[in-house]
């Protein structure tokens, strides 16, 4: 049995704040989240971040403060986390001086979400997720699903669908031909190639997806009947699920290729895209047809 953890990257709204949304799905065998969890649990306590989420794009993001404390990179974790949270302090009062309410609600909510990482610099955060995705990258029996949806080239009229829809649509379909596939393989019939689906939990997406997934259930995709995933996806914290945070990585990497040509993490985990006859099914950037990025390269 096989478990996919989803989330997304991106904004699904038309213009929204970024050009792409990207769907991704991180599946695993049951088997081995026990190995998986560990590792990356490992990886993690190497730079603190045990016990903490892992919030990829918060921990790519720099953090101005940190730049204008001098020597901050000889400190050691302790001495870094006080000086942030002092140069935080003195900031968050300047703003309330100011009386300046917006910016210093925009403060107070970055702050919150980087506490956890201050002790780190720009470099070691880098360096963290690298780490994760090079543990992701090494798990043969990891596959990873993704619709990378480019806004301007979505025309709803066409597709008769959002894009949110489209993207849970073929996130479903390339993963069910994986099982499939997997089913196939094992000869007969068998729990081994059924799944389910781990979500995070997002109030705009939780009643859709469970709608969509009933209506998959009965009448299949538009590209194939739904057999091996079993049930309505199970929406979780992602702050509090491990798995979830990873599937966040893998959409926050293909979502900086896709827009900004960020090879470097993105390469790290597209090792881990559905393969079959030599073309990468489990990806797909809805773009123009002439895109030339590798994802649509190997994609054709
Ligand atoms: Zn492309």
């Amino acid at each position: 049995m096989y478990l996919c953890y989803i989330d997304e990257s991106g904004t699904p709204e038309v213009p929204g704040t970024t050009s792409h949304f990207v769907l991704a799905g991180l599946s695993i065998p049951i088997g081995s989240w026990r190995t998986c969890d560990r590792e990356i649990s490992q990886v993690l306590g190497r730079y603190g971040l045990e016990n903490e989420e892992l919030h990829t794009a918060w921990l790519a993001r720099k953090y101005l403060e940190q730049s204008r404390i001098p020597g901050f990179e000889t400190m050691d974790w302790a001495a870094r986390r006080s000086a942030v949270d002092r140069a935080r302090t003195a900031h968050l009062l300047t703003l309330q001086r100011k009386q300046n309410p917006s910016a210093y609600k925009q403060a107070k909510k970055n702050y919150a979400h980087s506490k956890a990482y201050t002790h780190l610099t720009f470099d070691e955060r880098i360096a963290a997720i690298k780490a994760v995705a090079d543990t992701i990258a090494t798990w043969g029996h990891a596959r990873l699903f993704a619709e990378c949806i480019d806004k301007t080239h979505f025309d709803q009229n066409r597709t008769q669908r959002t894009i949110g829809e489209q993207a849970f649509e073929q996130v479903i379909s390339r993963f069910q031909q994986y099982l499939t596939a997997v089913s196939t393989q094992l000869g007969a019939p068998s729990t081994d190639a059924l799944a389910l689906l781990v979500h995070d939990n997002n109030q705009n997406v939780a009643k859709k997806h469970t709608d969509l997934m009933r209506q998959f259930h009965t009448n299949g995709t538009l590209w194939t009947t739904v057999d091996n995933i079993i049930e309505t996806p199970l929406f979780v914290d992602s702050s509090l699920t491990r798995m979830v945070q990873l599937a966040d990585l893998c959409a926050y990497a293909l979502r900086r290729y896709v827009e900004n040509g960020e090879t470097d993490l993105f390469r790290r985990v597209f090792v881990r895209a559905d393969r079959a006859k030599g073309k990468t099914v489990g990806i797909r950037h809805f773009a123009g047809l002439t895109c030339q990025c590798e994802i649509c390269v190997a994609h054709r």
